[in-house]
């Protein structure tokens, strides 16, 4: 069965060789009782080991059933040791926190054996040891007799051909030092038992054979090699042992039981850097949700604005640094700030000519007109009518005014003093609320006006002073506050339309502007022929609005422009106008009445008005507007909107019902403009985007910053938890040594300690997870109480599984190390380690 050949053994410690076989000749038959005896240090514990395959021999051949073991494989020293190989130490080598049962089972386990029939198997050897009433308890609960006996059963539960035990009864009294001889004797019927001892009596009275060994050397053998009858069995092909993932996770489980609060430090040490992350990714997360939720339910209502004379971005700008600034307005005044002509409008001239009103007109067709579930609440085109009103600005003066158009704001720095409500006024409910509404205020009055005011009720003393109230100042030179009532009294607005405005001369056959002296104007104000304005109600954004969507100055009604507009239509020189376009058809130059106040100081007749062609300022003003030269037609369309009649809108304004609404617009707009020239195309106008954007950048930055601190934690931690795996391995070096000699494979100690390292990485990360969702509630209340918002952290359930996954994969890899280093640990140097 076993066969040395020429077996020497040198050990190289320092700088001399120590041989400790030289040249061991000797057989072993299938089930004899073989006592090695001999000195100290003379080899037989060497001999053993390389019986056993746990140690390799410098020289010569161990021959087993025949075959040389010259080629042996790791693996195959791996599975014989498993299966046919039992050992029984004289410090008997039992696993610490595995109990009796457990012990005995473990080369099974090894082996990948089932459970029940592993404790089968073992309830079988722990009985025949007579340990059965035994089996739960653990090592230490046990006498030293007791633990030889777990060692044999554990030696003998896999049925191995060759029992090797060294010094079995060297820690025995003599009593029990018999019992376990008699043991050995019974199990040496059919096993082949190859013990070592210091004990010649009881080497005599229980063993069929004794080989003494000297100095590396056999100096006698009872009997002679040649009678041993040497069966050549085939090695029998049995499975590799092969140690199952759950088994694996399960010991080291078990081995971290017994050191509970180290384990909980360790992971705790290991969660910081996920609590770190965790709680980064949770802010940031609940952060992008509250952003969303502010887009989805304040901002998205927001209209998108195509408008000629576009991108008003002083409303969103604004700050105020008003030295003569007053004291906060109380509720039924107004607060009178500084000048916001420091504040430079820009902008960006817009040009909506009948091209692109096809294309929106086809959008909408596609995308809202037909689509019963379109994301838009609907489409508005406003076809702008400069309103035009005298306004008394003290007994003495009366100031005619012209509500803002696409021209004024390029050409003058004229104020958006006076501008008209959008038909959907859905969103200025949303975000202004109603400060004061006077007597006779009416909702049915086209003719009331609402006047605009800042948050906390504050307006510039130049929009009022245009309004013709004077700013009063206290003794300390600051503006006092105006009453609501008295503003509403005190403002005093007549409308103009055309024909009040443009007067025909029929002698002549054409117009003119009326005198706009102020005293002609005092006398018609005084008259009161005019259609009265008054402002019957004031607005103020709401203290939780984030934007101002509109400037500050009088709103008027969205009838009333309709009004105004169908008004200007029907106007004589509206009339007229038309009627000489008509006359001029097919001539090359067009000449009529092209009124931009500012340019043309002169009055023209609308029938022998200016020639467009050869009026070199007007020229020159519609380059500088087009950069190209203009069409006729437009020029026409210009110069009749100016009258207040178009069929070209000033402005489109889109009401989304969802981001993808306006995403939809970008995209039409977008596309529009890859078409057409740098001069025609257009701006979008998006309130609500300025601001998230921005926050979405700080939120980002910040997130980025917070993750790397966090990351480097991880990485740390995970280092720590390297270290720590390490340590456990110089820890369980003897485990090491005893799981090697009954048959594990390297790869099964690597994975022992690869699942105690995923075990501590999903423990830190649960701990540090758990940690976390204690923290939240902590955090969401803090920042509730400083800043008003809440659930602002909030870990999504996904960031939690793969922070816990991470957690494992970085413990995985720093504990990968140390575990490859405790599996290429030589198993006779393990088990030497006390
Ligand atoms: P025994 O079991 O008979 O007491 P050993 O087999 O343990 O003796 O040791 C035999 C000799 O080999 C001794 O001289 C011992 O010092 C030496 N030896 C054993 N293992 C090693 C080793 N790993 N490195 C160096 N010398 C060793
Ligand atoms: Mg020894």
């Amino acid at each position: 069965m076993l066969e040395l050949r020429e077996i020497s053994k040198s050990y190289v410690s320092g700088d001399n060789d120590v041989k400790a076989l030289k040249a061991i000749t000797a057989s072993f038959g299938d089930d004899e009782f073989v006592s090695i005896l001999g000195p100290s240090g003379c080899g037989k514990t060497t001999l053993l080991n390389i019986i056993g395959g746990l140690d390799k021999y410098t020289s010569g051949d161990l021959i087993i059933d025949g075959k040389s073991t010259k080629d042996f494989s790791d693996g195959d020293w791996d599975t014989y040791r498993n299966h046919k190989i039992g050992f029984v130490f004289q410090s008997y080598n039992l696993i610490q926190h595995l109990n009796v049962l457990e012990n005995v089972e473990m080369s099974l386990t090894l082996n990948g054996i089932s459970k029940k029939e592993r404790t089968e198997l073992a309830k079988n050897a722990l009985k025949e040891v007579g340990l059965l009433d035994q089996i739960k308890k653990y090592p230490n609960q046990l006498s030293g007799g007791q633990m030889q006996r777990v060692a044999i059963a554990r030696a003998i539960v896999n049925n191995p051909s060759i029992i090797l035990a060294d010094e079995p009864t060297g820690a025995l009294d003599s009593k029990t030092s018999k019992q376990i001889m008699e043991l050995l004797k019974e199990i040496s019927k059919d096993k082949l038992i190859i013990m070592v001892t210091h004990n010649a009596s009881l080497a005599k009275k229980y063993s069929s054979r004794i080989i003494k060994l000297l100095d590396g050397n056999i100096a006698g053998d009872t009997i002679q090699n040649e009678k041993i009858e040497q069966k050549t069995e085939k090695v029998e092909k049995k499975n590799k042992s092969a140690l199952k993932f759950w088994t694996a996770l399960y010991l080291s489980f078990k081995n971290l039981l017994t050191k509970k609060g180290r384990t909980i430090l360790t992971s705790f040490a290991g969660s910081i850097g996920i609590i770190g992350v965790a709680l980064v990714l949770a802010i940031s997360n609940g952060f992008s949700l509250y952003i969303n939720s502010m887009q989805q339910d304040t901002l998205s209502n927001y209209p998108i604005s195509i408008a000629t004379a576009t991108v008003d971005f002083s409303s969103l700008n604004y700050t105020e640094i008003m030295s003569s600034a007053n004291t906060e307005g109380t509720e039924n005044s107004i607060t009178i700030t500084g000048d916001m002509s420091q504040f430079i409008e820009y902008g960006h001239y817009n040009c909506i000519n009948n091209n692109f009103l096809n294309v929106v007109k086809d959008f909408e067709l596609n995308n809202i007109t037909n689509n019963s579930n379109s994301n838009f609440a609907g489409v508005e085109y406003n076809y702008y009518a400069p309103i035009k009103m005298l306004i008394k600005t003290s007994n003495s003066t009366v100031k005619l005014e012209k509500s803002k158009n696409s021209v004024s704001l390029l050409s003058s720095s004229s104020s958006n003093l006076f501008y008209p409500s959008l038909k959907n006024d859905d969103y200025i409910n949303d975000s202004y609320k109603v400060v004061y509404t006077s007597p006779n205020y009416d909702k049915n009055d086209i003719f009331g006006l609402t006047l605009v005011l800042n948050k906390g009720n504050k307006i510039s003393y130049s929009v009022l002073n245009q309004l013709g109230i004077q700013a009063e100042r206290d003794e300390n030179n600051r503006y006092k506050p105006v009453d609501f009532d008295y503003l509403c009294e005190n403002v005093n607005i007549q409308l103009m339309y055309n024909d009040d405005y443009y007067v025909y001369d029929s002698e002549n056959d054409s117009f003119s502007i009326i005198d706009t002296t102020n005293e002609a104007l005092l006398n018609l104000f005084e008259q009161n022929q005019l259609q009265q304005l008054k402002i019957t109600r004031i607005i103020a954004p709401k203290d939780d609005s984030n934007t101002n969507l509109l400037s500050t100055g009088v709103m008027y009604s969205y009838e009333l422009q309709e009004q105004y507009l169908q008004n200007c239509e029907q106007s004589q020189i509206a009339i007229k106008q038309a009627s000489k376009k008509e006359s001029q058809q097919g001539t090359d130059v067009y000449d009529f009445y092209v009124p931009f106040d500012l340019e043309v100081k002169e009055v023209p007749n609308v029938l022998n008005g200016f020639k467009l062609s050869s009026t070199k300022s007007i020229q020159n003003f519609l380059t500088s507007f087009f950069k190209t030269s203009i069409d006729i037609e437009e020029a026409y369309q210009m110069g009749m909107q100016e009258i207040g009649v178009s069929s070209i809108p000033q402005s489109i304004v889109f009401y989304p019902k969802n981001f993808s609404a306006k995403a939809q617009v970008t995209d039409l707009v977008k596309n529009y403009n890859a078409n057409v020239d740098e001069v025609y195309q257009i701006v979008i106008s998006d309130s609500s985007e300025f601001l998230t954007n921005t926050l979405g950048t700080i939120i980002n930055i910040i997130s980025i910053v917070l993750v790397a601190f966090a990351g480097i934690s991880l990485v740390v931690s995970s280092i720590m938890i390297g270290i720590i795996t390490y340590v456990s391995v110089i820890e369980r070096t003897k485990e090491i040594g005893i799981l090697r000699s009954i048959g594990a494979r390297k790869r099964d100690i690597a994975h022992i300690f690869n699942a105690e390292s995923l075990i501590i990485g999903a423990l830190s990360g649960v701990i540090g997870i758990a940690v976390n969702y204690l923290l939240c509630p902590i955090i969401n209340v803090i920042v509730y109480k400083l800043a008003g918002i809440s659930n602002i952290a909030l870990l999504s359930p996904i960031h939690a599984i793969s922070l816990i996954l991470i957690s494992m994969a970085l413990t995985f890899i720093s504990g990968s190390i140390p575990s490859k280093i405790a599996s290429n640990k030589n198993p006779v140097e393990c088990l030497r380690s006390e």
